[in-house]
């Protein structure tokens, strides 16, 4: 009976195996047709100042739907686009569709502060990135100082010569970086003060806590008083109450971003709600 149970659990291991390197082999496939194929497309969602409303910054985030009409999340695909490679040219795409859009609302007389695309560790690696990067602004006319890069922790945790030219880049032309998901890699409290940083962005797990779990208020004040010994200002990202919001106010938060705000909204209708902002 043991003999048969075992044998049982390696069929069913294996089955299962099978379906799930299955199902990554056709969504490789498929990832490298997207771009040619026009299946991605940016939903945006902005980051608003505590302190005036403002619309301080929009952030461009990564949607595709396939030719099949299936909605793919990034949860689900960035990790194969980063373990295939397709991230590079991804990105790419990415850096030059949020420019050329927000160039778009900029002429459309829309006021808001800066653009911001998040990047992959990978592509940070990628000595071109620096040059794709100055190339995307200067092709679609958009000011350099008016884009703010996302990267997390793990992403600058590796040190390097081309990391440090990268930077060095981004100083010159006013580029600066946020770091995304704050609080969740194990960052380097030392080496933060080396990058071209702007802001602290509070990782939504804590945050959504905040109401509930008293010592995440302790854990924010900190994050707060840490980012602006700094000098850098601190984002809190996927605020959904009004609750939150005020008890942000109250830590002394710079600026906010979540579905009380709004969902990412596609291109047009950011530009609907924009213009309703007043
Ligand atoms: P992120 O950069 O931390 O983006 C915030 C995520 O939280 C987004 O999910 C957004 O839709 C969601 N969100 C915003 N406000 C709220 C809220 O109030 N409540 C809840 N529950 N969620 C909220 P999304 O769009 O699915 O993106 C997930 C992650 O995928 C992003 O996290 C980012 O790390 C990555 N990503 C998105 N676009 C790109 C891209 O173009 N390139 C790369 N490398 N990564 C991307
Ligand atoms: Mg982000
Ligand atoms: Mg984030
Ligand atoms: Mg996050």
């Amino acid at each position: 009976a043991a003999k048969d149970a075992g044998r049982n659990t390696f069929q069913f291991y294996n089955a299962s195996f099978y379906e799930r390197v299955q199902r990554r082999v056709t969504l490789e496939q498929e990832l490298r047709q997207a771009l040619a194929r026009d299946e991605l497309h940016l939903a945006f969602q902005p980051t608003i100042s505590m302190k005036d409303n403002a619309v301080a910054c929009i952030e461009a985030l990564l949607r595709w739907t396939t030719t099949a009409g299936e909605a793919r999340f990034p949860a689900e695909f960035i990790p194969v686009a980063e373990d295939c490679g397709e991230i590079l040219p991804i990105g790419r795409w990415v850096l030059g569709e949020a420019c050329r859009q927000a160039r778009q609302w900029h002429e459309a007389g829309l006021v808001f502060g800066r653009i911001a695309v998040n990047v992959s560790a990978l592509q940070l690696r990628d000595p071109e990135f620096a040059n794709h990067v100055i190339e995307a602004c200067e092709r679609e006319q958009w000011p350099t100082d008016r884009l703010v890069l996302e990267l997390t922790e793990s992403a600058l945790m590796r040190e390097s010569e081309v990391l440090r030219n990268t930077f060095a880049v981004f100083k010159a032309h006013g580029i600066t970086l946020s770091i995304d998901d704050f609080g969740t890699g194990f960052s380097n409290l030392g080496y933060l003060h080396r990058f071209p940083l702007r802001n602290l962005k509070i990782d939504r797990s804590f945050i959504s806590r905040m109401d509930t779990a008293p010592n995440m208020l302790e854990l924010t004040h900190a994050v707060v008083s840490l980012g602006h010994a700094l000098g850098l200002s601190v984002v809190a990202e996927g605020v959904e109450t009004e609750n939150v919001l005020q008890l942000l106010r109250q830590q002394g938060c710079d600026e906010a971003q979540g579905y009380l705000f709004t969902r990412p909204l596609a291109g047009e209708d950011m530009a609907t709600w924009l213009a309703a902002q007043g």
